[in-house]
This record gives structure tokens, sequence and C-alpha cells, in this order.
């Protein structure tokens, strides 16, 4: 067989669809549609009501067994599956994935719109700026990292009633609240929503936050891999008069705001999501929100496009939505809850919603179904399996298959246990051997997998994922009994046992003291009901736990996490350019 071309070669042999007519022939209206260029368009929210009385198709969920650092091809098997469903099977499909951050494109090579024979196209554009929608996180984040540390400082120089009349302003002799500052006002106990109305008292409680700068959990974002920003100081500069203090950049996909997108429902609820954000604690240990710090219109506002989900499409003309890509580090890692809603509306009740949960099918799988399966009931997974990580070794070697297939069985039982049918795809590489991939096959339907199937759709696109399209579309047809884990009103700490010791096969966990103080505070301020999502690895010592309130879950850490990586010695920058004639972008990938 010819040997398969680089992933850019592909990618460029093959003539896109004009995004217009893809949207046109998936079922949306032309005023549902707003283009951007040929190949990329965004999908408006109002298509939901259009479509609101057709009933959802099937939702499958890709995730793979514990991930080794080379992947084990499930963004692959995605598009390879919906290529095999929609332009083999004539099946309606949409496949979801994430959009991947910037930094890496320049760092490390390997891109995440699939490989081979099975990609999402343009691939430039899929890894690169996109519809913009990473830059607008940037730009809502770093506003309220400015609105924290300004309004530090201004509180720190004026007094009270200065600060309350340049909060409210009076125009032409007549002051007025925002809406926003009403929200506050009311939160404060103060029902008055004439500002001359106003006691001292009230003046001062309004325009204090008091917010205490060793509390700040907020930081500024960058979509670039720079380490030398992991740890900096700020203010620096005479005019903010000595107020120094230590910060650090994350890289923008770590942003909450991120995760906040990848989970909203509507405009409206992201507006109240952004809002309840929390970014730091007043002197007395109460919750600071963007609410209060009045700038949660304003993030909408840059937010407002970015809600839209992105339509592109696959080398063999099939659709998909490229929509949030949340750093799987510290948040769940899937694509976005409202592109899965419009994909399971436009596909119908006989169609099927491909998308993918990050990270290996213990952490991604679990964040999945229990945060983001508190929205969409799934009804079956494709476990990717792949020879190379189950024995990482060079030649055939049936002892080391075996003995990896332990991690395997774990993750057919960790889907089982939410009572939803598992497909495995073996990924073949092609250094496998039949008798490798057979004794796969055989041990995964021994221990309860509903079919395992081989599969090459990397070097061959659909047609060599027709086995799991079939398997995948007989599999949706048995019965799946979705349940959760676990109840979110339990305790904090009785939520992260269960998931340590049915997920992670723990013994038990231990809250370390910083650990068990931040349980105590959240449960306090009321976020304890809150989903939760326990990292990597076997441990389990949870050494502290943080909020994402807004996007709404608690994540302990466990050891230390960086949320900004770094550049190799020889990053992919050395190899990108651009020829000027064709304008082509070369050396990506
Ligand atoms: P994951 O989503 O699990 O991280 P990807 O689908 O991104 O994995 O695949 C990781 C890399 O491996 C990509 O560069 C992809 O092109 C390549 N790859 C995936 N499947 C195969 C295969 N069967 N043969 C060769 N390369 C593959």
């Amino acid at each position: 067989k010819t040997p398969v071309p680089s992933d850019i070669a592909i990618s460029r042999s093959c003539k896109p669809k004009l995004i217009c007519n893809l949207a046109r022939e998936i079922g949306l209206l032309t005023e549902e549609v707003e283009l951007y260029g040929e190949t990329k368009a965004k999908v408006l929210l109002s298509a939901l009501d259009h479509l609101k009385h057709r009933p959802d198709g099937k939702y499958v969920v890709v995730t793979g067994i514990t991930p080794t650092p080379l992947g084990e091809g499930k963004s692959t098997t995605t598009i390879g599956l919906v290529q095999a469903l929609g332009a083999h099977l004539h099946q309606n499909v949409f496949a979801c994935v994430q959009q991947p951050s910037q930094g890496p494109t320049f760092g490390i090579k390997g891109g995440a719109a699939g490989g081979g024979y099975s990609q999402v196209i343009l691939m430039e554009e899929f890894n690169l700026h996109h519809t913009g929608d990473i830059h607008a996180i940037t730009a809502a984040n770093n506003l309220v990292a400015a609105a924290i540390d300004t309004r530090i400082f201004h509180e720190l120089t004026q007094t009270d009633k200065a600060l309350f009349n340049r909060l409210v302003p009076s125009v032409n002799g007549v002051r007025k609240f925002s809406d926003i500052q009403i929200r506050r006002l009311r939160r404060l106990g103060i029902e008055k929503t004439d500002p001359a109305a106003l006691t001292d008292d009230e003046i001062n409680r309004f325009a204090r936050l008091d917010i205490d700068p060793e509390t700040i959990t907020w930081q500024r974002v960058l979509d670039t891999n720079d380490r030398f920003l992991r740890k900096i100081t700020i203010g620096q500069a005479p005019t903010e008069k000595g107020h120094t203090r230590t910060a650090q950049f994350d890289i923008s996909v770590a942003s909450e705001i991120m995760a906040v997108l990848a989970l909203t429902s509507s405009l409206e609820d992201m507006r109240a999501r952004l809002g309840k954000m929390v970014v730091a604690s007043n002197k007395k240990g109460e919750p600071i929100s963007c609410e209060d710090l009045g700038v949660s219109g304003a993030l909408t506002v840059l937010m407002k496009d970015v809600i839209k989900p992105n339509l592109m499409q696959t080398l063999e003309g099939t659709p998909v939505f490229v929509h949030a890509g949340p750093f799987t580090n510290i948040a769940h890692g899937n694509s976005s809850i409202i592109a899965d809603w419009i994909a399971l509306k436009l596909v119908g009740p006989e169609g099927f919603v491909v998308t993918e949960a990050g990270f290996g099918a213990d952490i991604g799988m679990e964040k999945f179904f229990n945060i983001k399966c508190r929205y969409s009931a799934p009804h079956l997974v494709v476990l990717v399996a792949t020879v190379r990580a189950l024995k990482m070794h060079g030649e055939e070697d049936l002892d080391l298959v075996e003995k990896g297939f332990s991690n395997l069985r774990k993750q057919i039982e960790n889907a089982k246990m939410f009572g939803v049918p598992v497909v495995v795809a073996m990924n073949a590489f092609k250094t496998d051997t039949d008798a490798e991939l057979d004794l796969i096959g055989c041990l995964s339907r021994e221990h309860g997998a509903f079919n395992a199937v081989k599969c090459t759709h990397w070097a061959e696109g659909g047609q060599g994922a027709l086995a799991l399209a079939r398997a995948v579309h007989r599999a949706s047809q048995a019965p799946s009994s979705f349940q959760l884990l676990y109840d979110l009103k339990l305790s904090v700490e009785d939520k992260i046992r269960i998931i340590a010791q049915k997920i992670y096969g723990a013994d038990d966990i231990e809250l370390l003291p910083e650990a068990q103080n931040k349980a105590e505070i959240y449960t306090k301020q009321g976020f304890g009901n809150l989903p939760i999502w326990v990292p990597t690895g076997f441990f389990l010592p949870i050494r502290d736990i943080r909020a994402s309130v807004g996007a709404g879950f608690l994540y302990p850490l466990v050891g230390t996490m960086s949320t900004m990586p770094g550049l190799p010695t020889q990053p992919c920058f050395y190899d990108i350019d651009l020829d000027p004639e064709t304008e082509q972008v070369n050396g990506l990938f």
C-alpha cells in the first residue's frame, strides 16, 4: 500500500464544500448562519428555537484508555466515525470537538484536528485564530484582572464618598444606579434604587469591596506558551504607588471563562455564570464575584459572538462543530453543551452526535458524565484503544497486551458503572499484528464491551471505520440507562471519596489541612453542592480545593499543576512560515 501522506498534504488535497452550502444541507436557515469566509461559519442560538420540536439524535462520547504522551487517536476516531456514519452509511451526523489552544501550535507538534484521512478541515484555520473565540476570552478574562487590581487601588487612595461619586456619577445633575449596581445593593440588603436616598453607612458598604489581595484567585491569561509568566510581580510603575503584588499568567484556555462557555446553556445563563465567577474574598472572608466588580455585563458583550458554535467540516464533507476547549488540567476538557444541543436537534432522532471527552476514560469520561451529562444523557461510549498504549513496546507481545488490558478493563467497567453500553474501537497502527488486535477484541467482549472492532480510519478515512460505525449503530439501539455517580447534595469530601474509590480504585482519601479548610469555606459560602472533578493519578492526599463557581464545579488539587505550558528547545515556530506568493501557511504539522 502507498504510504499515508502528511496531515497537511491530505488536508490541502481536499476541496472543501462552501460552508454556506453545508449549512443549508444540514437544515440551517440562512438567517441562522454567520459566515466567516468560505470554510467557517458561526451558528446562531436561534436555531434551537426553530428546531425545538424535533426529537434529539443519539449522543455518543468517544474516550480513550489512560493517555500516553502519543495520544490514542480519540480525535482521529471521532472524525473517522462521523465520516463512516455520514458519508458511507448516509446517516445524519455531527462531530462536536474542542477548539485547541494556540499555545501548543507553536510549541510541540501535534494538532487536534484528527489525523491522516480523518481530519477537520481547514486545519490551519482550526489550529490558529479560527473565529477569534479564544482571543475574545483572553480579552474578557483580562478585563476582570484589570478590574480587580484597579478597584483595590482606588479603594486605597479614595474616601468612601469619593469612590461612591465615581462609581455612580451624576449625569445632568442626576445619579442613577446601573442594573448591576441595583443587584449588588439588593445582595447587600439595601432595597433602595435612588442613590440620593442612601445613608452614609450604606454608601460605605456599597462603595467598598475590601478585597483581600492575598485571596485573589483570578489570574491574567495569554494564549502563548510563555513559561516566564508563571510568576510575576505587577504594579511596579511609580503611578501604582508601591502597590505591587505577585501574580501569574495562565494559558487562555485555562480561564474560567472558557469553562463557562463550555457549560453554558444560553446568553442569559452565560451572563449569570460570568457574574457568579468568584475572584477573591473580602477581608471578612466573603466571596467577591464579577457581579460585585460590575464587570459581568461587559464580559457578556465581549462573549456574545463566542457563544455561537463554529461550523466546519471533515475531509468527507460531514459537519463539525468546533466550540470551546477548556484546559484539561483544571477543567473538564469537553467541547460546549450548546454545540451538542444544536447538533442533536439538527441530526434528528435517527442521527448521531459524536463528541470527545478528552484525557482518558477515567479523568475525561468521569468529568464528562458527572459534570456535562447533568445536561444531556449519553447513549453510548466508544472507547479508543491502541496496541501501543497497552504494551508500550515494539514487537508482537501478547503477554504485555494481556497485562496492559487491565487498564482497558477498568475503563470498560467505569463506563458501565454509568449504565451506558461500550464499543471498543481498536485504532490500528501498521505495526500492530492481527493476533494482538484479536486478543484485545476477545478480552474486551469477555469483560462486558458491547463489541470491539478494528478501525483503520487514519489510513483509509470513513471507509476504515465502517465496522465501528455499524457497531455504534447497533449499540445505539441497545437499552441504555444512564445514571450519575453521585448526588450533588453529598458533602464535598464524600463526593471526592466516591470518585476516587469508584473510578480510580483508591482505598480512601485524606483531605490535608488546606483542603479541609477550603471544603469548609466553600460549603459555608454555599458552593458545597457543585459537582467535583478529581484529577489524575494514584493518590490521594488532597492538597487544596479550588472553586470555579461561575462554571459550576469544584476541583481538588493533588500535586502542583501547571496552568502555563512552556516551549521546548526546538519549538514548532522554527518551521512555520508564510509563502508570500500563495499566502499558504507552511510548516504547520
Ligand atoms: P488523541 O485525541 O487521543 O490525543 P489524536 O487523534 O490527536 O489522539 O492522535 C494523536 C496522533 O496520532 C495524531 O498525530 C494522529 O494523526 C496520529 N494517529 C492516530 N491514529 C493513528 C494511526 N492509526 N496510525 C498512525 N497515526 C495515528
